[in-house]
């Protein structure tokens, strides 16, 4: 199984237009982060989580030639704006309808942006065509390959919590989240990667904050963690040599296996 982090940054990207970063090396390509999103793939599928503004950058950037499966984790427009993107994976495929999951305000936040997309079919020849689903606890995608999910606590909405299983394997993708307990945190355990929102040393509200995902890995203990939408205060080289052992920030084009 294989991660790519097509996306590691916040709602406007690292950086911010018109801020100076005292501690941000910008010389440090792994430092310019486009909005958080990955693309799995395990058993020959192809699984797309969130599209952001620069959804179509990113394909370009990664190789990434063929979609699935979509999944929203949740409708704020830094995982959902680059959506109409998805007009060219809906071409390639035969049925030209690209299967779309999520939670409840992510299908509202989908019919709002593009109604054109919803439908049985696509309205014009090359248009995006997305069927929804409410995503379900387990999607089997192979014998061998699933998708869990879980609700998590993101500020005043849910997002989704998505534990990729495949083969003895377990990579958990928890982005856009303030905790991780009950459900969330039993899912999460064990996991070869676990990959956790770690928003800025100071707390927010709807996010986690850096010591947050840090105590959460204490707790779960996976073998590995990776770190992601991730604000300008967080240099990746100042930050990298005071983490944990088998603690890494993840940086846009990032792949990891398990
Ligand atoms: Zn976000
Ligand atoms: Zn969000």
């Amino acid at each position: 199984m294989k991660i790519t982090f097509l996306g590691t940054g916040t709602s406007q990207g690292v950086p911010l237009i018109g801020m100076v970063y005292p501690g941000l090396d910008l010389k440090n390509p792994k430092n310019w982060r486009t909005r958080s999103s990955v693309h799995v793939e395990a058993d020959g599928k192809h699984i797309q989580v969130d599209a952001g503004p620069e959804f179509r950058l990113q394909c370009l950037k990664n190789g990434i030639e063929w979609i699935d499966i979509f999944i929203l984790t949740h409708g704020h427009t830094d995982h959902i704006a680059g959506m109409d993107d998805l007009r060219r994976f809906c071409d390639r495929m035969p049925s030209n309808i690209m299967p779309v999951y999520s939670n409840e305000y992510g299908i509202e936040r989908i019919k709002a942006m593009f109604p054109y997309a919803v439908g049985a079919r696509p309205t014009q020849p090359g248009y995006p065509c997305f069927r929804t689903a409410l995503m379900p606890d387990e999607l089997q995608v192979t014998p061998d390959f699933k998708i869990k999910s879980v609700s998590l606590p993101h500020g005043p909405v849910q997002t989704l919590g998505l534990i990729f299983e495949h083969s003895g394997k377990k990579i958990v993708y928890y982005t856009d989240c303030h905790e991780v307990v009950g459900k969330a945190a039993d899912l999460a355990r064990n996991a070869d990667v676990l990959v956790l929102d770690f928003l800025r040393p100071r707390p927010h509200p709807s996010h986690l904050s850096t010591q947050s995902a840090l105590e959460i890995v204490d707790r779960l203990k996976p073998a590995r963690a990776y770190f992601t939408h991730m604000t300008g205060e967080i240099d990746q080289q100042t930050w990298q040599e005071k983490l944990p052992e088998n603690c890494y920030l993840a940086y846009d084009g990032l792949v990891v296996k398990a």
